[in-house]
C-alpha cells in the first residue's frame, strides 16, 4: 500500500503508518512472531510483485555473516529460488526503507509510529473524518485510513491448557524437546511449519552423499513422534515451477467481461462461468491433452475425479510421486499447467467471489476450495523432503478424522482427539502434546477488533443473497445462519465483514464508507475466500489506490 502511494507521487497527500512492532515491512510470517530459521518461504523472487530492487540482486547485498547462516550461495541464487522467512523478512524491511527514501526525494510527506498499536477506530461522517486511537490513549484525526493489520491467532486455550497450542506462532515456544507423540491438526503449510521445528528438536537430518535425506531421533526423545490429524487424509502438493505471477496472466476475464456477464445473470456472478472461462479455457490452448480429459466435466465432477486420484494412493507415496513430478518441472522450469491455473482461478474468484450468490459460495466451500487447498499450498521441496524422512524414520503419521472429529483440551493438560477411523469405529486418543495447525481461521464479524466501528455500525457482518428463494428457505430449515430483508430476499451469513470492490467497508444500510479501507485478509475471509499472499496485497492495494484517488483528484488537475 505504502509503495502504491509512492508511486503516485502525489505531494498533496500525507502519509502515517502506525506499527505496534519496532520495525516495518517483515510482519508476522516474516518476523520471530511467525518463523524461526528453519522456516521458508513458499514463493520465490519470480512470483512476488516487485517492490524496489529485485530479490535476487538484494541478495548480493546481504552480509556474507546472515548468507552463512541461511546456508545461501549468493552466486547460486536465483529468482527461481524460495528462501528462509526470517531472510525474506530483512528484504521487505529493506524495501520500506528504500520506499521511505523515495517518499523523502520525491517531497511525499510521511510519519511511522513505532510501538504504535491502533487500539481503536471511530468514524465521524458528519465531520467526514475518521480518528485512530493508539495505544488507548492518543488520539490521531484522518480524512482516510487504511486497516493492514494482517495476521490474528485467537487463544483459545493456549497459557491456560499446558501442551496445547492454538496455533504454532511464534514458534519459538515449539523448540521443545518431547518425549511422545505430539498431536498435529492439520496437515498443509502450517503443519509444516510446526514439523520443521519440533522435529530439530527432537532429532536431526542428514543427507547422503546423493542428497537423499534421512532423519534420526536424539537419545533424549526416543518416543517422539508427528502425528497429523486431516479431515480428507491427504497431504498438499508439491511447489513446481510456475510460470506466471498471477497478476500477469493474460488469459484470465477482464472485470469489464465479468460485469457483463453478471449484468446478464439477475446481478450475481456464476461459479461455473468463472470455472469455464478461467480455468478450463486456459488449459486448452495450453495443455490439450488434460483438457480433452476434462472438458465435459462440471466443476464438481473435476474436483471428484482429481481428489479420487488423491484418495486412491498413500499420501506419502503421492507426495514422493509429486515430488519427483516437481522435480522435473523446476528442471525444465515447464509448469504443471493445470495446478498453476487453479492457483490462479482462487487468485481471479478472489475478487468477484462476493457476487457470488449463497448457492454458489455453499458450493465452492464444499468442492472447490478443499482441493485447492491441497493444491496450490505448494510444500518446498526441502520441505517435502523432510516430510519423506520423517515418515520413513517412523516419527510421521497422517491419519484421516472426517468431518466430525473433536478435540478436547484437558485443564490438567494435553488434549483428547475423537474421531470415527476408516472402519467408522470411534477413535479417542490422548495427547500430551496438541498443536492446531488449521492456519489463519477466517474471523467473525463480532470478532472485529476496532469495536467502535461495530458499535456505530459503520462496519456490517458479510452476507450472500440466495439465487433462489427456494434454496434460502431451505437453509434456514437447515439452520443455517440465513436471513429474510424486507423485500423477501433470502441471505447467507458468511464470515467477517462486508467489503465493496475497493475494498471500502460497508456499512448496516448497505452503504459503503468513503473513508475507511481494509485488506486485512482474517476479517474480510467471508468475500475473499483466497489463501492470501503477496500478490493479493498487490491487487487490493492497486484497487483501493484507484478508489482513494479518484475521490481526490489534485488540485491542479484539468
Ligand atoms: C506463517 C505464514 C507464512 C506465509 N508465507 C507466505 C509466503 O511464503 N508467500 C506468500 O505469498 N504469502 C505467505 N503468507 C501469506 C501472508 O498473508 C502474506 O504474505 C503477508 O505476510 C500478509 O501481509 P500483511 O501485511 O497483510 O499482514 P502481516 O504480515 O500480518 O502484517 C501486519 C502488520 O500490521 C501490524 N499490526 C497488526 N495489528 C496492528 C494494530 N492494531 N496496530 C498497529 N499495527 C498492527 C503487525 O505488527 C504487522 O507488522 C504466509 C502467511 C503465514 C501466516
Amino acid at each position: 500500500m505504502f509503495k502504491r502511494l509512492v508511486d503516485s507521487g502525489r505531494t498533496d497527500i500525507a502519509i502515517t503508518i502506525f506499527e505496534q512492532k519496532k520495525k516495518l515491512g517483515a510482519g508476522m510470517p516474516y518476523s520471530a512472531e511467525g518463523a524461526n530459521d528453519e522456516h521458508i518461504t513458499n514463493v520465490s523472487g519470480n512470483e512476488i510483485p516487485m517492490l524496489v530492487t529485485a530479490l535476487s540482486d538484494w541478495i548480493k547485498s546481504v552480509s556474507k555473516d546472515t548468507l552463512d547462516k541461511f546456508h545461501i550461495d549468493p552466486q547460486r541464487f536465483n529468482e527461481y529460488k524460495v528462501l528462509p522467512r526470517l531472510l525474506f523478512g530483512q528484504y521487505l524491511t529493506a524495501q520500506f526503507d528504500l520506499l521511505q527514501k523515495q517518499a523523502r526525494e520525491l517531497g511525499i510527506p510521511y510519519k511511522v509510529f513505532y510501538h504504535s498499536q491502533v487500539t481503536d477506530i471511530i468514524d465521524h461522517p458528519d465531520r467526514e473524518l475518521v480518528v485512530v486511537e493508539i495505544n488507548e490513549e492518543k488520539k490521531f484525526e484522518f480524512d482516510q485510513v487504511i486497516i493492514c493489520t494482517g495476521h490474528h491467532w485467537q487463544h483459545q486455550h493456549e497459557g491456560k491448557v499446558p501442551g496445547y497450542f492454538d496455533s504454532p506462532y511464534p514458534p519459538v515456544k515449539l523448540a521443545l524437546q518431547l518425549d511422545h507423540p505430539v498431536a498435529i491438526k492439520g496437515s498443509s503449510l502450517t503443519a509444516v511449519d510446526a514439523i520443521r521445528t519440533l522435529s530439530r528438536h527432537n532429532g536431526s537430518f542428514s543427507k547422503d552423499h546423493q542428497g537423499k535425506v534421512s532423519y534420526q531421533l536424539l537419545d533424549h526423545s526416543p518416543n517422539f513422534k508427528l502425528v497429523l490429524h486431516t479431515r480428507n487424509g491427504m497431504l498438499p502438493a508439491v511447489r513446481f515451477h510456475l510460470e506466471d505471477s498471477h497478476l500477469s496472466n493474460d488469459a484470465l476475464l477482464s472485470a469489464e467481461e465479468i460485469a457483463l456477464h453478471m449484468a446478464a445473470n439477475h446481478g450475481f456472478l456464476s461459479l461455473d462461468y468463472i470455472f469455464e472461462k478461467d480455468f478450463k479455457l486456459p488449459i486448452k490452448e495450453k495443455e490439450p491433452e488434460f483438457y480433452a480429459q476434462i472438458k465435459d466435466m462440471g466443476l464438481e465432477e473435476f474436483v471428484a475425479a482429481m481428489m479420487d486420484l488423491r484418495e486412491r494412493l498413500d499420501p506419502f507415496q503421492l507426495l514422493q510421486a509429486e515430488y519427483a513430478e516437481a522435480e522435473k518441472s523446476i528442471r525444465r522450469r515447464a509448469s504443471i499447467y493445470w495446478k498453476e491455473m487453479l492457483g490462479v482461478l482462487s487468485f481471479a474468484l478472489n475478487y468477484p467471489a462476493k457476487h457470488l450468490s449463497a448457492e454458489d459460495m455453499q458450493r465452492l466451500h464444499k468442492t472447490l476450495t478443499p482441493l485447492i487447498s491441497i493444491v496450490i499450498a505448494y510444500i518446498p521441496q526441502s520441505s517435502c523432503e523432510e516430510l519423506l524422512a520423517l515418515h520413513r524414520a517412523g516419527v510421521l503419521d497422517l491419519i484421516p478424522v472426517g468431518d466430525d472429529s473433536h478435540v478436547e483440551a484437558l485443564a490438567a493438560g494435553g488434549a483428547i482427539y475423537s474421531y470415527r477411523d476408516e472402519n467408522n469405529q470411534e477413535v479417542t486418543q490422548y495427547f500430551k502434546t496438541y498443536v492446531d495447525c488449521v492456519g489463519q481461521p477466517h474471523l467473525s464479524f463480532e470478532d472485529f477488533p476496532f469495536k467502535s466501528l461495530l458499535t456505530s455500525r459503520t462496519v456490517s457482518p458479510a452476507k450472500l443473497k440466495f439465487f433462489s428463494a427456494d434454496e434460502g428457505r431451505k437453509a434456514m430449515a437447515e439452520g443455517k445462519d440465513v436471513t429474510q430483508d424486507q423485500h423477501k430476499d433470502y441471505y447467507l451469513k458468511v464470515s467477517g465483514i462486508t467489503i465493496n470492490d475497493h475494498f471500502q467497508v460497508v456499512d448496516a444500510y448497505g452503504a459503503f464508507n468513503e473513508r475507511i479501507y481494509i485488506m486485512a485478509v482474517p476479517y474480510i475471509g467471508g468475500y475473499n475466500p483466497d489463501y492470501s499472499g503477496l500478490d493479493f496485497s498487490e491487487a487490493a492495494s492497486a484497487a483501493i489506490v484507484k478508489r482513494l484517488f479518484l475521490q481526490h483528484e489534485p488540485a491542479t488537475c484539468p
